[in-house]
């Protein structure tokens, strides 16, 4: 028998967005019991998608803006609801009708830097590979053996340019051939999807698609999970298939082949947070770990939610760009779980976990302070 909704306008509006996966719901809750943002608030994805079902959503709300898409609800459903694409609906909507709570405000800024400049931080887009000057490092040429696609954060915001570097020294001493595009890379729409732009995000999406193209670009490394997670899985919605690798991967490979060689000690007790992006959505939870493991004198301690079970940092789902309170920061439990195992660094692969952490880490008294590194910035201490 079907559900008959009171305001069927909307519940097809909803489904026409791409949120039909609401039928499938038989409302367990089992969703909620795993969701981070219940260890800070009390917040339903099980009512968002009730609420969907009966076309009661308040578009105006906030809501549905909260979900990190960190995907530990997907992974509990006994009824394969697709609880992110839900979610991606309802801002598609907000974004159509243009209604955006305080919080998520930001969102617009962002999305008019990308599509004017190709980045969300409101930088030029001729400074892009600014990054790279005195790294000996070239433009990317067709029969280079792999393209670096840098992403925004790594070209732009001052800590992150320092993992960019990290991977370019690593990439020139493991004789690497490799080339960057510099203004002619553009955000790979990652986030702004997520935030509901639909049209954003193809744009960007195509732009890049064209460059590679036209550059004869082959195979791709990548730092942030989030262009590894669009690059790998959603481009080929473009009918495109290029091969995409991520740093961690490429790390693994280059030690293997004798290309990388580890020379020095890491005398540190260093704990891993498995980026949602990299371990829940692409499975990528053994790289990491092994590079970090073949380092001598370091000692890789688990935090007690690791690998799939890992806490998201609050960075996803365009969360990057809203505003969250202090008392509701996601990475700042993460941040207290790695001095709980006793952890030194806490060492991760993302440019928002990084931003988080690093904004997180602020907050500490200095006799309790950590540091948050890439994976990369501690293997080119070791090289
Ligand atoms: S776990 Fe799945 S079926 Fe259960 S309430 Fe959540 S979305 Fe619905
Ligand atoms: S994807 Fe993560 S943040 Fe979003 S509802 Fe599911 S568990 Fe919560």
């Amino acid at each position: 028998m079907e559900t008959v909704a009171p305001f069927k306008e909307i519940v097809d509006e909803i489904k026409e967005a791409g949120g039909e996966t609401f039928k499938l719901c038989y409302q367990c809750g089992k969703c909620d019991a795993v969701c981070p943002w219940n260890k800070v608030i009390t917040f339903s994805m099980r009512k968002v998608i009730r609420e969907a079902a009966f076309g009661l959503t308040d578009v105006e709300g906030d809501s549905f803006w909260r979900c990190t898409t960190c995907g530990k609800c997907v992974q509990q459903c006994p009824r394969q609801v697709k609880q992110i694409e839900l979610g991606v609906s309802l801002r598609r909507i907000a974004t159509e009708y243009q209604v955006f709570p305080t919080s998520v405000k930001p969102v617009r800024t962002m999305s008019g830097s990308l599509a004017g400049n190709g980045n969300p931080l409101n930088e030029e887009r001729q400074n892009r590979g600014d990054w790279a000057k005195d790294h000996s490092v070239k433009p990317f040429a067709e029969g280079m053996e792999i393209l670096y696609f840098v992403g925004c954060y790594l070209s732009y915001d001052a800590r992150l340019k320092k993992v960019a570097v990290a991977t370019a020294d690593i990439l020139n001493k493991a004789g690497v051939e490799f080339g960057i595009l510099g203004a002619k890379e553009s955000c790979c729409g990652e986030s702004i999807r997520k935030a509901g732009d639909e049209d954003v995000f193809k744009r960007l999406a195509t732009d890049n698609i064209k460059t590679f193209i036209d550059a004869g670009v082959k195979k791709i490394l990548v730092s942030s999970p989030h262009c590894y997670h669009t690059l790998k899985n959603e481009y080929p919605e473009f009918m495109v298939n290029f091969e995409v690798i991520h740093i961690n991967q490429y790390l693994v490979e280059l030690i293997d082949e004798g290309r990388l060689e580890i020379t020095g000690e890491y005398n540190k007790k260093v704990t891993y947070h498995d980026p949602c992006y990299l371990g829940r959505h692409n499975d990528i939870y053994d790289e990491p770990r092994e590079v970090l493991e073949k380092i001598p004198g370091l000692e890789l301690i688990e935090m007690v939610e690791s690998r799939e079970n890992s806490l998201c940092c609050g960075g996803g789902g365009g969360r990057i760009w809203m505003e969250t309170a202090k008392s509701e920061r996601f990475s700042d439990i993460r941040v207290a779980q790695a001095q709980a195992v006793e952890a030194q660094v806490l060492a991760t692969s993302c440019p928002y976990c990084i931003t988080n952490f690093e904004e997180s880490r602020l907050s500490l008294e200095p006799e309790n302070d950590i540091e948050i590194k890439d994976i990369t910035e501690i293997i080119n201490e070791v090289i």
